[in-house]
């Protein structure tokens, strides 16, 4: 008897049934497609039947039957797999051409990355927002912060700006965590964009190859590249540079496969006074953060971005997100001290462009990076710069760690998202 049962038992481990089919893919498209879409002319171009998902490119294919690609459920793993391996360019050439065609795959060779349980083993990437090495550059970033002592009650005049508290945020965060045992990448270096270079220095030696590979892939006309060279203002350039690194931020995350990853940023209200660029201090002060999701209307418009979509859609990688969010935003309010968000707010960009994720001062919003990073992620804004008394703590170099002199309000952040991953890993 005993031999016989555990024969059974062995039969039923290996069966891929049993291994396999305990994800139910209807069920969680289903749970995550409320989150996926803002705007809800999007829910025409996707449906979850009983048999498939199937994605259309326009209102027009929808109403004609006609999708772009139907995703069986047991065509499912495939995509899965080739996410998580990163391969995204096999993964978009098997989306166009396979039309209504079933994959030849097995659903049984398939096992999800599973959440780890430790900090040991676990891989991290920690992106510091923005790349100004310099308040100059800063200003150009328009990431910046400078306002007058009178306006605060002190003496000076002060200044500072955001890229250099992510990156002294990353640094901090990075060090104690692979004290730990994680393996952690940090996206770029201090004052340098993705690919080691500062602003002025990538103008110099990639601006015109990038603009190059982009006629050469169809991004751009070549009229266009001409206004680049010829016509566009130092803005408009700076714009561009940004638009380029942050695709090579999302290559270099995805390529890392990182089983989390941190976008660390720092708001501000943005009420700029007249043209000298000097802040006028709010009075308020709130935490929040991004996941992906919340397509708004024409954000499906290439077969990339509709990948992606069905990424969020058949994967863990969004609720994951979103649970490590909430542990995050959690501790804000215990560690750093800044309130969530409240749902009901008069930010425009969470009342147009996010929807909320059901989670106190967490919202799905399709950036660029939230779009791209495959994984669970959290894309934070642990502040307002612009807070008067936030402003007057940023500005002293008070704290010292991992090397990296800054304010101890960069600190109080650090302990939050470490805690947060903690909590993370642990429920
Ligand atoms: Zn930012």
């Amino acid at each position: 008897m005993k031999h016989k049962s555990s024969l059974v038992l062995i039969i039923i481990l290996l069966s891929p049934v049993f291994l396999f089919s305990q994800v139910d893919y209807k069920e969680r498209a289903e749970k995550n497609i409320p989150y996926l879409i803002r705007d809800s002319i999007l829910f025409s171009q996707v449906s979850i039947d009983d048999d498939a998902i199937r994605i259309y490119t326009s209102l027009s294919d929808r109403k004609n039957d006609k999708p772009e690609a139907i995703i069986y459920w047991d065509d499912v793993p495939y995509f899965i797999e080739k996410f998580e391996k990163n391969e995204l360019e096999q993964a978009l050439k098997v989306y166009k051409e396979k039309g209504d065609a079933a994959l030849p795959y097995s659903a049984a060779s398939l096992r999800e990355k599973s959440k780890p349980t430790s900090l040991r083993g676990m891989r991290i990437a920690l992106d510091p927002g923005h790349f100004a090495g310099n308040f100059k550059d800063a200003v150009l970033e328009r990431k910046f912060i400078r306002m007058r002592g009178k306006d605060l009650g002190v003496k000076k005049d002060i200044e500072f700006y955001e890229a250099d508290f992510t990156w002294k945020t990353a640094k901090i965060l990075a060090k104690r965590l692979e004290a730990q045992g994680a393996t952690v990448m940090i996206t770029r270096k201090k004052g340098k964009g993705v690919e080691g270079l500062s602003y002025r220095k990538w103008l110099k030696k990639k601006f015109i190859s990038s603009l190059k590979n982009d006629v050469a892939t169809g991004t751009y006309r070549q009229d266009q590249m001409d206004w680049y060279l010829n016509k566009a203002t130092e803005k408009d350039k700076y714009r561009y540079a940004n638009k380029q690194d942050l695709i090579k931020r999302a290559e270099v995350i995805n390529a890392f496969q990182p089983d989390l990853t941190i976008h660390i940023h720092y708001n501000a209200s943005g009420k700029v006074i007249g043209k000298d660029g000097y802040y006028e201090p709010v009075s308020t002060n709130y935490a929040m953060a991004f996941t992906g999701g919340g397509f708004m209307k024409g954000e499906l418009s290439s077969p990339m971005a509709r990948l992606h979509f069905l990424r969020l859609l058949i994967t863990t990688d969004l609720e994951r997100s979103i649970s490590f969010s909430d542990e995050v935003m959690k501790e804000h309010p215990k560690t750093v001290k800044v309130p969530l968000i409240k749902n009901k707010n008069n930010v425009r960009y969470l009342n147009k462009n996010s929807v909320y994720a059901d989670a106190p001062g967490v919202y799905c919003r399709n950036l660029a990076l939230t779009r791209m990073v495959m994984g669970p992620i959290c894309f934070t804004e642990s502040f307002l710069q612009d807070n008067a008394n936030e402003a007057v703590l940023l500005s002293q170099k008070n704290y010292k760690e991992a090397g990296v002199k800054t304010s101890s309000r960069i600190k109080l952040v650090v302990d939050a998202l470490e805690t947060g991953i903690k909590e993370y890993v642990k429920n």
